[in-house]
């Protein structure tokens, strides 16, 4: 059987008939073929999905079933990817700061390898000695990206020969490095500087033996189209893939790509609950918004390309607004929209990322449910 397009109208009808509104479509055909996409791009680099954007069940076995690895940072993520009976050698712990039981947890699960950024975290591994294996994450900052995660983690590269020496005193094997140059990132010169820098640690480590050093750790970071275009992925890559090629041959390349396989994986879909004419223009309340999986214009900075199923003339400068009480609550002003109905839909696309995973149940308007369709080919949707 054929894959169905669960983003054709047809198929958010009858999808939203069934499981209700707000509603969160994830396309499995779409996460595969962002997974070989990006496969594509970094020939030899192993993916590991880092689940935060998107901590879905359906979205984490379909990477898995592409042969591809996970990336997980809290207890919760073990729980759900241990639920799914993953193989935790497929798993890395990367939260830069973990409590000790965040630590026996994912060790418990069967978690080896994890990753520090400073003397006390890097303390915490002694009394694990054998069981653990650390990557150390490198700060290199990217004030271009949309979100910087530089600024939060990761240690000074003048730094992390230093920390290399500290665990290989304490007793805890050193992996490798790792690195997250921040999200959505313009253009992957960070991504140079950072691998460059980080061959040549491995290399200064190596020849104080300060552990095993074997693994580089490239981050996440590769964007995706929203209203604003990004680069085609192959070509964003090609810089990369230049750096990587002057890497020794015994060392493993890893990225964590989220919202990369995620992001166009996903649409929003919302309804017109009720509409009022105000200043001469005509605004519409929808059961999702800021708060909900809108949540992402705040947190991530993200504009989604939003429209609506209705299709007529004249088109009117129009407001979307979400279903709280909060005047904040606001999805977009001036967008160019035919007349709409109550019940009438609105879709989002590239709504995957850092979307329903931020939502809140402000004023207890629930989450958007979540369909996974495309598990296998023909799969019409269902609720997980
Ligand atoms: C959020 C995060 C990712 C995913 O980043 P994207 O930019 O969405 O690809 C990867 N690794 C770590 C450590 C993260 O915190």
């Amino acid at each position: 059987m054929r894959n169905i397009d669960p983003f054709q109208p047809e198929h958010i009808r009858r999808l939203v008939l069934e499981f209700g509104s707000p509603l969160l479509i994830v396309d499995c055909a779409r996460v595969r073929s962002q997974y070989r996409k990006l496969r594509r791009a970094l020939p030899g680099v192993d993916l590991h999905y880092a689940l935060k954007p998107l901590p879905h069940a359906a979205v984490v076995r379909t990477v898995v079933e592409q042969g591809g690895w996970l990336d997980l940072a809290t207890t919760g993520e073990v729980q759900l990817v241990q639920s799914l009976g993953v193989d935790a050698r497929r798993c890395i712990h990367t939260h830069p700061i973990k409590r000790d039981r965040d630590i026996r947890n994912a060790l418990q699960a069967g978690v080896r390898t994890f990753v520090a950024d400073n003397p006390d975290e890097v303390r915490k591994f002694r009394q694990y000695g054998e069981r653990a294996r650390l990557l150390l994450r490198v700060s290199f900052r990217s004030p271009g990206a949309v979100c910087d995660l530089s600024r939060k983690f990761g240690c000074d590269p003048e730094d992390a020969v230093a920390l290399a020496r500290l665990a290989a005193a304490v007793g805890v094997d050193v992996q490798g490095f790792s690195f997250h140059v921040g999200s959505q990132a313009a253009d992957a010169l960070k991504h140079v500087e950072a691998i460059e820098a980080c061959t040549r640690l491995l290399s200064r480590a190596r020849r104080e033996r300060l552990g095993r050093l074997d693994t580089l750790d490239i981050g996440g970071g590769f964007p995706i189209d929203y209203l604003q275009r990004a680069a085609d992925i192959r070509q964003f890559c090609a810089p990369i893939r230049a750096a990587l090629a002057k890497l020794p041959k015994r060392v493993r390349v890893i990225a964590e790509p989220g919202r990369f396989i995620a992001g166009p994986a996903a649409i929003g879909v919302a309804t017109v609950m009720g509409r009022a004419q105000r200043e001469g223009h005509w605004w519409y309340y929808l059961d999702d918004g800021l708060y909900g999986s809108y949540s992402g214009q705040i947190y991530d900075h993200a504009h989604y390309p939003v429209e609506s199923l209705r299709r007529g003339e004249p088109l009117l400068p129009s407001v979307l607004a979400g279903p709280t009480c909060d005047s904040i609550d606001v999805i977009a002003e001036n967008l160019m929209l035919p007349q709409l109905k109550q019940g009438d839909l609105i879709v989002g696309r590239s709504m995957g990322a850092y979307t329903w995973a931020s939502a809140s149940e402000f004023n207890f308007f629930p989450r958007a449910t979540v369909v996974a369709v495309n598990r296998t080919p023909g799969d019409t949707g269902s609720v997980e």
